[in-house]
């Protein structure tokens, strides 16, 4: 199958291309990219008039509820929602039911992703169960398939076991992914602590929560010389805080999530359980400080913590109501709109943090467009608008604080090695 991509302005963050040309691809690989390919027969053309040509999407943070949840979303199920929304690789994070903390079951998550049209690569537990407690076999998980580590949903609250895992990253070299929070102090807490929360009466998540924790896996990370990577930072005294550990040169990565550079906590009183995420969003100095750290490359990362939830579980009392929100259809809209559109965000400089970035930290070889390379690429439109209602989001969750909005950068294709996987046949 040859597939010839025409038209279209081809950005590639890792070489810092950004010019107009074709690209043809051949078997899944990419063979030659230039301006004015010449159309041969037999050869399947995608227009990219008017759109930016990317390597194909990689989101490193997304809940899939498989297994034990297959009523809210299945592997191939959130793999086709991710295919629509311009990814070609995610990352699975293992706190599901089972954990994935064996290697049968980093095996299986390998398994069911096969019926699904993009790369799946499964995060296993740092500790059995995601207990705390116990390490799990992170060899055997790695050999089983597992690229990373973390116990994401819940903060590693003992340092000595924080210490070994880290020990044991720089010795396989894989990263921990911390979730950053010290449960002692955010416990009960519903939403960001501050002036919203007293207005609202409802109980707060301060920011230290997160900051002291991240503080400690720093000074691990540095004792063990370990890789931390830091999941979904939400404050700027968190970005503070890891300026200072790459300013040491310590082996620290972090990402962020499209929330935190939309939107603030007084997206609560709107949108209430909607709006209500762990970390919980902040204030508008913390969503700049996200928005220059982005712009600076302190965050290394955009990762859509894409986390469904059914309707019923979500709009319940938003004491109740489980964290999270769906990710993955409304980012790269969401890159578009705020970090291009609103904050003149140069196209190598949003779209590294969810192509070279991610694939750089965990070792995968994509995420960038080469001759050679093989074929996963991502095609947007910059100006077309999106609005986000129910036909356009084909999750069976609708839990997004975005509905109703409109926004630019609607993604048109997706290729997937080498394969259009978007639109759908
Ligand atoms: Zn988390």
């Amino acid at each position: 199958m040859t597939l010839l991509i025409k038209n279209g302005r081809v950005i590639d963050p890792l070489s810092k291309l950004d010019r107009y040309c074709d690209i043809l691809i051949n078997e899944g690989t990419i063979v030659a990219i230039d301006t004015n390919i010449k159309q041969q027969r037999n050869i399947q053309i995608v227009d990219a008039q008017d759109c930016i040509v990317l390597p194909g999407l990689v989101d490193m943070h997304v809940h899939f509820r498989e297994p034990g949840r297959e009523d809210v979303e299945t592997i191939a199920g959130g793999s086709t929602v991710a295919a629509k929304s311009g990814y070609t690789s995610v990352c699975t994070m293992p706190n599901t039911n089972p954990v994935i903390d064996s290697q049968a079951l980093v095996r299986y998550i390998k398994k069911q992703a096969e019926s699904g049209p993009i790369n799946v690569h499964p995060i296993a537990a740092i500790t059995k169960g995601s207990l705390g407690e116990e390490l799990s076999e992170m060899g055997e998980l790695i050999e089983g398939g597992a690229i990373a580590f973390s116990d994401d949903g819940k903060p590693v609250l003992n340092s000595t076991t924080m210490r070994r895992a880290l020990e044991y990253s720089r010795m396989f070299n894989v990263p921990i992914i911390t979730h950053a929070e010290d449960s002692t102090l955010s416990s009960g807490g519903i939403m960001n602590e501050g002036n919203n929360s007293i207005f609202l009466g409802l109980k707060g998540i301060p920011k230290e929560a997160e900051e002291i924790m991240i503080a400690r896996d720093i000074l691990l990370a540095r004792l063990t010389k370990g890789r931390l990577h830091i999941a979904h930072v939400s404050s700027k005294g968190s970005l503070d805080i890891i300026a200072m550990a790459k300013q040491h040169s310590l082996s620290v990565t972090c990402e962020t999530a499209p929330h935190y550079f939309s939107l603030t906590d007084d997206a609560i009183a709107d949108h209430l359980a909607m709006a209500k995420m762990n970390p919980p969003l902040r204030t508008e100095d913390d969503r700049k400080a996200i928005i220059e750290g982005l712009r600076t490359g302190l965050i290394d990362v955009i990762a859509t913590d894409h986390a469904p939830h059914l309707s019923h579980e979500k709009m319940q009392e938003i004491v109740f109501a489980p964290f999270g929100i769906i990710g993955l259809e409304t980012a790269v809209p969401l890159i578009i709109t705020i970090l291009v559109k609103e904050n003149g965000f140069d196209y190598l400089q949003a779209f590294e943090k969810v192509t070279i970035n991610p694939c750089k930290i965990l070792g995968i070889n994509r995420g960038y467009i080469k001759e050679g390379a093989i074929a996963d690429i991502t095609i947007v439109n910059p100006g077309k608008k999106v609005i986000v209602d129910n036909n356009f989001i084909i999750s069976r969750c609708k839990n997004t604080p975005f509905l109703g909005r409109e926004f630019f950068g609607l993604v048109t294709h997706t290729i997937c090695n080498g394969k259009i996987v978007y639109p759908f046949r």
